[in-house]
C-alpha cells in the first residue's frame, strides 16, 4: 500500500523535541543561526504551556527596573502588540498577551526563519549510538542518532546532528537512560492546574465590585484579582460563604487568580483550578488524564461561583478550557551544573551565564498552601530590588549525553531553584541560547554541545539584545 506522503528518509541539523515555550524559541533561534531545523510537537500549535495550557500573562522578571529577558522575547512582545494580542499597562508592564495570538506569532517566526514543524507527533524514544569504552577510561558521553516518533504515519526514526529536549518533562533524556531529578525530597511535585477562561464578563461592573471589595484595579483592561486561603485576601469571606453554601469545595480556595487578556474584551483568564493534591505528577499518564477530569469538574464549580458572587459575571460562560493541563514541574535533568536555592539567594554569577533571573522561588505546594519567597521575606542579597542570579549554560547540558541540550522547566536545578527559573521569559532565553548553541554544535563540532565556545555564544546573545 502506498502512503500519500513522502517516506523518504530525511535528516536535519537540529531536531527540537517539543515546540513549547522554550522549544519554539529554540527552533526559531537555531533556524536563524543557519541550521536545518525540525520542531516536533505533540499538539497542533506552538507555545506549549504559554499557549495550549493558557498560561498568561508572562511573569515579571525585572531587576533595577529593567526586564532581564530580551532578544526574541522582545520581538515576540512587539509582534503581539502590533496585532493587538499584546499590551503594556500604565505601570510599564509589557507582559500581557493573548495565547491564541502567540500561537500565530511563533509559527510565523519559525517558518519565516526557514524552520519546519511537524505537529500531532509524539516523541517516543531516542536511538542511542553505542559508546565505545577504551582500555583506560570510562565510556564517553553517549551520542543520539535519531528520535523515534509516532504519528498518523506510524513509527518513524528522524535523524539529526543535535537534539534539543524541550518536552518540559525531559522525555528524551529520561528515555536515553540519563539521570534526572523529580519532585521535592519526597518525590512530590508542585500542583498542576487546568486553566480556563470566562467570556461574556461585564468588566466595568466587575472592576467596580473589586474596587469596593479591597482589590482596586488601575484599569478594567488590566484586571488582576486573587484569593488564597490564609493569605489575607479581601475576597476570602466570599469564598467562605460559597463553601458554606455548597457552591465551592474547600480546596477551590487553595489558589484562585484571574487576569485580563489583551485582544479578548470581556474575557478573564483564570490561573486555577488547582488539581487534587494526590494527582501531582504530570509525567504520569494516569495523573495527567485524571487531572483533566478533576479540573473540568472544578471549572464547573468556579464558573457557578463567579456567576453567583461576582457582579458582571452573571451571564459569563466558559470561553476556553486549556487543551493542555498546566504542569509546573516533573523531571529535571542532572546537568553539568545543578542550580540551587543558595545560588539564587547569593545572586551567584557564572562565567558561562546565558540568562539572568530575579523571579522569586514560587512553589505551588500540594503539601499545604503555596510558598513564595519574596522581597519582604529576607535580607539575603537576592532580595534587593537590583539583584539577580545567573543560569549557567552547563545547567542545560545533561550529563552522559554529548549532542543534547535541555532548556525550560526541565533544566538542571533543585526543586526550589526550578520554581524560580521556570517562568516563561526565562524559558524563552534558555531556548534561544540552546537554539544558537545547537546550530553551532551541529555545524562546527560534530554535534558535541560541550565544544561550543560559550564566550562567543554570550557575545552573540548580547548582539541579539540580551543583557547577560
Ligand atoms: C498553571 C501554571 C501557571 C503558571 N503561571 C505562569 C505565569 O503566570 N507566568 C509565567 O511566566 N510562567 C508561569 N508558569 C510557568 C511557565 O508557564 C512554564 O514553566 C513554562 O511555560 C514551561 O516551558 P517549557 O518550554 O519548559 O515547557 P512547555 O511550554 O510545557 O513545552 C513543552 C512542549 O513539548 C510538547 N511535548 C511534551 N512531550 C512531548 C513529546 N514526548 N513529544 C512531542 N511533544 C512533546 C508539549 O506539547 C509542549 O508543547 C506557569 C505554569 C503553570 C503550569
Amino acid at each position: 500500500m502506498t502512503l500519500p506522503y513522502s517516506t523518504e528518509p530525511r535528516t536535519w541539523d537540529v531536531i527540537v523535541a517539543g515546540g513549547g515555550t522554550a522549544g519554539a524559541i529554540a527552533g526559531i533561534a537555531a533556524a536563524r543561526a543557519g541550521a536545518r531545523v525540525l520542531v516536533v510537537e505533540a499538539l497542533g500549535s506552538l507555545g506549549g504551556t504559554g499557549t495550549n495550557a493558557w498560561v498568561t500573562p508572562l511573569m515579571r522578571n525585572v531587576s533595577a527596573g529593567q526586564n532581564l529577558n530580551r532578544g526574541l522575547t522582545d520581538e515576540l512582545k512587539a509582534r503581539l502588540r502590533a496585532r493587538g494580542d499584546g499590551a503594556t499597562d500604565a505601570g510599564g508592564n509589557d507582559n500581557w498577551f493573548n495565547p491564541e495570538g502567540l500561537k500565530v506569532v511563533l509559527e510565523q517566526m519559525l517558518l519565516e526563519a526557514g524552520g519546519e514543524v511537524l505537529y500531532h507527533t509524539q516523541v517516543v524514544a531516542p536511538l542511542v549510538a553505542e559508546a565505545q569504552p577504551t582500555a583506560h577510561r570510562a565510556p564517553p558521553p553517549a551520542h543520539l542518532t535519531a528520535l523515534v516518533l509516532h504519528n498518523k504515519g506510524g513509527l518513524q526514526a528522524f535523524h539529526a546532528g543535535v537534539f534539543i529536549d524541550a518536552t518540559g518533562d525531559a522525555d528524551v533524556v529520561a528515555r536515553a537512560g540519563s539521570p534526572f531529578h523529580a519532585g521535592d525530597e519526597d518525590g512530590v511535585h508542585q500542583a498542576m492546574s487546568l486553566r480556563f477562561t470566562l467570556a461574556g464578563v461585564e468588566t466595568g461592573r466587575l472592576t467596580a465590585f473589586l474596587g469596593e471589595h479591597g482589590q482596586p484595579q488601575a484599569s478594567p483592561d488590566f484586571l488582576h484579582f486573587w484569593m488564597v486561603w490564609g493569605w489575607n485576601s479581601s475576597l476570602e469571606p466570599l469564598f467562605r460563604e460559597a463553601v458554606t453554601a455548597g457552591v465551592l469545595e474547600e480546596r477551590d480556595g487553595d489558589y484562585f487568580q484571574g487576569f485580563s487578556v489583551p485582544g479578548r474584551p470581556g474575557e478573564i483568564s483564570f490561573n486555577c483550578p488547582r488539581i487534587r493534591a494526590d494527582l501531582n505528577d504530570g509525567a504520569n499518564p494516569w495523573h495527567l488524564s485524571a487531572a483533566q477530569t478533576d479540573g473540568r469538574a472544578a471549572i464547573d464549580r468556579l464558573t457557578a461561583f463567579c456567576r453567583r458572587y461576582f457582579p458582571g459575571c452573571e451571564a459569563a460562560y466558559i470561553g476556553t478550557v486549556a487543551p493542555m493541563v498546566g504542569v509546573r514541574e516533573t523531571r529535571r535533568i542532572v546537568g553539568e551544573y545543578t542550580l540551587t536555592v543558595e545560588d539564587i539567594l547569593d545572586c551567584r554569577r557564572f562565567p558561562d551565564s546565558i540568562c539572568r533571573n530575579h523571579y522569586p522561588v514560587d512553589i505551588h505546594s500540594v503539601k499545604g498552601g503555596a510558598r513564595l519567597l519574596h522581597e519582604r521575606d529576607g535580607t539575603a542579597p537576592y532580595f534587593a530590588p537590583d539583584a539577580y542570579h545567573e543560569i549557567p549554560y552547563r545547567a542545560l547540558v545533561p550529563v552522559g549525553l554529548r549532542n543534547v541540550l535541555v532548556p525550560g522547566r526541565a533544566a538542571s536545578s533543585t526543586f526550589e531553584a526550578q520554581s524560580a527559573i521556570r517562568v516563561q521569559q526565562n524559558c524563552h532565553t534558555m531556548g534561544e541560547a540552546t537554539g544558537i548553541a545547537a546550530a553551532w554544535a551541529a555545524r562546527d563540532h560534530g554535534g558535541e554541545v560541550r565544544g561550543v565556545d560559550v564566550a562567543a555564544l554570550q557575545a552573540e546573545m548580547r548582539r541579539l539584545g540580551h543583557v547577560i
